[in-house]
């Protein structure tokens, strides 16, 4: 049998291996002169006038809600279709996380029903744009305005993605982007948090490096000063150079590597439309799409066997694949916390049928065509003929 296709990869090449001997070379260790050109050209690329590396995304999201001066007593409206640390740094700020259901066909927050959850104590939104689809941005930017709440996005998956032509990370209040192993542009752990506002960009940069009022690469560079004070107890959340190595050459092809992910999309979409009951990922052409994921929707009535039995069917023919997600009121923590199955029912029965495949630019078209017979064929195997389905 043919290797198994993993369901992730990163796309390392020469260029990053040397720019991170590089790093190792130069002394800067930590954060130094390559985070701050990695920063600089990140901002630039986002369409913000800010950028902050950070060591994760979820380090950004943290940063962000207590930059925006959310603590407790407050509250956060996100979705529940999204990986755990959205909601889990709403509960570091000491806030409560606040779900409201999923458009079951972008499987991004229904942005219609955010008003219904609004309190006097909401403080912040955090929409997240999943698999790289964006946020209906609009409407969101309008009801924030209208409640005078903060719009912190989630952008993990979302390092290319366009709203109506408008780069997320230029849009909202602060957006938070992961560079971590599986996403879209790696630097192995490492985030980045974007903003057009100074205020919140100064406060970010000096709660991630202890609450000191200047780093390290100030004080140690020939213009710096052994004196810092701490204005705040910080976290120790900084980006590293060898971190930022990587992701100075990863952003030079990042144009190329979304090429690639979005040809195999579409791929994919041509093969699968014709097997009936399937829902493939929703598009619009008004936006672009970062193809982070591709999720495929079983749908119950139309195979015999469950989405579990699916997967190692797959696996069985060498495909790795992966769900996208257990919605985050599932997890035990956030049952204790009085959530329960059937609050919201969207997320629930996207999560029953999901299925991540493989996508990735470090696949060959080979691999993709794999995954395709792969998926087609459990498909047909374990499809109810269209009389018993009636
Ligand atoms: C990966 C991911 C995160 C966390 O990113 P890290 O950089 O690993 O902290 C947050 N939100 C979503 C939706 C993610 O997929």
């Amino acid at each position: 049998m043919n290797p198994t296709i993993p369901y992730a990869l990163p796309l390392i090449d020469e260029e990053e291996i040397q720019e991170v001997v590089d790093a190792l070379k130069s002394n800067w260790l930590s954060k130094g002169p390559k985070t701050v050109e990695f920063e600089k050209r990140f901002a630039a690329y986002a369409g913000s006038e800010y950028a902050v590396g950070l060591n994760s995304c979820t380090a950004g999201l943290h940063l962000s809600l207590l930059a925006a001066g959310v603590g407790p007593g407050d509250e956060v409206i996100t979705t529940p279709y999204t990986f755990v640390a959205t909601a889990n740094t709403i509960i570091h700020a000491g806030a409560k996380p606040v779900f409201v259901d999923i458009d079951p066909r972008t499987l991004n927050i229904d942005a219609a029903r955010i008003v219904e959850k609004i309190t006097p104590r909401t403080k912040a939104v955090i929409p997240v744009h999943f698999a790289g689809f964006p946020c209906d941005m609009d409407a969101i930017m309008a009801i924030a305005r209208t409640y005078n709440l903060i719009v912190i996005e989630d952008a993990a998956h979302a390092v290319y993605t366009q709203h109506n032509g408008r780069m997320i990370g230029s849009i909202g209040d602060i957006t938070c982007f992961s560079f971590y192993a599986t996403k879209n542009l790696v630097t192995g752990e490492g985030g980045m948090v974007t903003t057009n506002n100074a205020e919140l960009a100064d406060r970010i940069r000096v709660m991630g490096l202890h609450g000191m009022s200047k780093n390290a690469w100030n004080r140690y560079s020939d213009k710096g000063s052994w004196f810092y004070e701490v204005e705040y107890p910080g976290f120790k959340y900084n980006m590293t150079d060898i971190q930022a190595a990587m992701g100075l050459r990863q952003l030079d092809k990042l144009n190329m590597m979304q090429e690639i992910r979005a040809q195999y999309a579409d791929r994919y979409n041509r093969a699968l439309s014709s097997l009936e009951g399937l829902i493939l990922p929703h598009d619009d052409s008004r936006h672009r799409h970062a193809w982070h994921l591709y999720v495929i929707r079983l749908q119950p009535g139309f195979l015999t066997i469950d989405r579990a039995r699916f997967i190692e069917e797959l696996k069985e023919r060498g495909i790795g694949t992966s769900v996208h997600f257990i919605p985050v009121h599932l997890h035990p923590y956030y049952r204790s916390l009085g959530f329960r199955p059937g609050d919201y029912p969207q997320a629930e029965s996207v999560y029953e049928g999901a299925v991540s495949l493989p996508l990735y630019p470090k696949m060959t078209v080979e691999q993709a065509d794999r995954v395709i017979d792969a998926v087609t064929e459990v498909y047909r195997k374990y499809a109810k003929t269209f009389v018993e389905h009636r």
